[in-house]
């Protein structure tokens, strides 16, 4: 069993990792490293089932050194799974050796269920993993990455990347099969396991998400009034936001969170990081704009002219009643990130 840990909080991660302080701007860059995956996530946009290639040590390592270059701090490595990766640990110390102040996985956790393997990920640079865990309980997380065990396997994970000094958070992923646990996630990721780091995403339809659709799709009105809960959880517990935390939702279905949410148009543009994907590599926000449209409904909006509008697989499905203009843009909000 690994040794019993405290989290690392977003403040003391600062001051040890030397992050810039909160309140800077956030310049980051994606990195896929791969597509090859062990998990069979129900939602995966991938739609790979686990199949692929790594891409060349060269070509990433050019990737990263422009990157640094255009002046991004923080790079995020992902995948497919970027854990099985084999030039992973090459890549974070790489990362290191051209500047970069922080060096983060994107993970379903397995591997990290290995005290030796978030050991091994210390000494090579790695300062944050943010793993998948989309349920309270081992029923609902396996069945939607397909994998028995993997739940023990998540919480494992979080104790070996605490033990290894580790900044560990978790990301969600909104399903119909997971959405109403999302208050008792909030107190079990913030509360229980001491995380200052979370994320809701509401999934896209599209990759294995589409053939699972009559099972995983939900409305965004059925999901928000879980959502809120969960944020106003956070709220009442002084729980510090990091970050930009939900994603894929639009400023008109909950204003009040406008300044929480991710993707959803130019402001985040602007610093929006980068996707490589069926061999191409693009800004995410040229990834993600064409995927959405503003809705006869948008006119007039006050948000109209940063909005890309809703998911467009979305409208196919449930039509786009759910959202109407906002005439006006909010100034205050509930809660505040600590990284705007
Ligand atoms: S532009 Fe459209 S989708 Fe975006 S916030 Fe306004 S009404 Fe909602």
């Amino acid at each position: 069993m690994p040794k019993k840990a405290r989290p690392l909080g977003i403040l003391e991660a600062v001051k040890k990792f030397g992050w810039p302080e909160p309140g800077s701007e956030i310049k980051s860059v994606e990195l896929l490293v791969g597509e090859p995956c062990n998990a069979r996530c129900l939602f995966c946009c991938a739609g790979a089932s686990g199949a692929g290639a790594w891409r060349p040590f060269a070509e990433l390592e050019a990737e990263l050194a422009r990157a640094r270059r255009r002046g991004a701090w923080l790079v995020t490595l992902s995948g497919g799974e970027a854990t099985l990766s084999p030039d992973l640990f090459r890549l974070a110390a790489r990362a290191r050796a051209l500047g970069f102040k922080s060096v983060q996985v994107l993970t379903n956790g397995l591997k990290f269920a290995s005290p030796a393997f978030a050991r091994r990920a210390a000494a090579a640079g790695i300062d944050e993993v943010k793993v998948s865990l989309h349920g309270v309980d081992a029923a609902t997380h396996d069945r939607l990455t397909g994998v028995p065990g993997s739940f023990d396997k998540a919480m494992l994970a979080f104790a070996n990347l605490n033990a290894a000094g580790i900044k560990a958070s978790a990301n969600f992923a909104v399903t119909r099969l997971n959405y109403r646990q999302m208050p008792l996630y909030a107190r079990l990721v913030a509360g229980r396991l001491g995380l200052t780091g979370l994320c809701f995403m509401f999934s896209f339809y599209e990759g294995d998400m589409l053939p699972n659709s009559s099972r995983l799709s939900v409305r965004y009105g059925e999901v928000l009034p879980y959502l809120r809960l969960a944020l106003e959880y956070i709220r009442r517990a002084g729980i510090k936001i990091e970050s930009r935390m939900i994603s894929n939702f639009t400023p008109c279905l909950a204003p009040e969170y406008e300044n929480i949410m991710i993707d959803w148009g130019a402001r985040g543009a602007a610093r929006s990081g980068h996707v490589f994907k069926d061999g191409k590599r693009r800004r995410a926000a040229e990834f993600y704009a064409p995927r959405k449209a503003q809705l006869p409904a948008c006119a007039g909006c006050a948000y109209a002219d940063a909005c890309y509008g809703v998911d467009r697989s979305y409208v196919s499905a449930y039509g786009g009643g759910e959202f109407a203009a906002v005439p006006r843009r909010r100034r205050r909000f509930p809660l505040k990130p600590l990284y705007p």
